[in-house]
């Protein structure tokens, strides 16, 4: 069963039920629906939409304090990464498949899968393959930025078994 809110053409709103949406389309088609108030054949569903206030301004940005907490929780996460991984750099990829062949357990690899070499991954079925947040260890400084520019942050993939 299926439920829809319907609406009358007078703006009499109710609850329907049908079998399937295809028969709720043939039923409201041939004018087989009534509103239970007014009587009137004219039923459509009472789509809601997402409120909406005109005039309204954009989503402020997260705040510096959430930014910075979500900071913190992808510098941890990058650490553990570090700290309990193995990291194959540019050479992941290739590892990965190599330990999937041999059956070697991959307990948690990371490193610097090309865009293509990741398609691999996904289309081979790895499992547990994931981008993760990579952010700079140390928060930038105005020092270092201003100097060449700050390391872009990467984002390797784990494998993850
Ligand atoms: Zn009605």
């Amino acid at each position: 069963m299926i439920h829809y809110a319907l609406r009358c053409d007078k703006g009499d709103k109710f609850d329907g039920w049908f079998d399937s949406s295809d028969r709720f389309e043939k039923e409201a088609k041939a004018g087989g629906l009534e509103c239970p108030c007014c009587g009137s054949p004219k039923v459509e569903r009472d789509i809601m939409g997402p409120h909406v206030v005109t005039g309204a301004k954009k989503k402020p940005p997260p705040s510096k304090e959430l930014v910075e907490a979500m900071m913190a929780q992808a510098r941890k996460a990058r650490r553990f990464v570090e700290e309990n991984g193995e990291n194959f750099g540019r050479h992941f990829a290739s590892e990965v498949l190599r330990r999937r062949e041999k059956g070697t357990p991959t307990d948690l690899v990371y490193g610097d899968p090309t865009h293509d070499e990741v398609i691999r991954l996904k289309e081979m079925n790895v499992k547990g393959l994931a981008a993760v947040p990579w952010p700079d260890l140390e928060p930038a400084t105005p020092e270092k930025s201003g100097r060449g520019g700050a390391r872009k942050a990467r984002k390797p993939g784990s494998g993850v078994n």
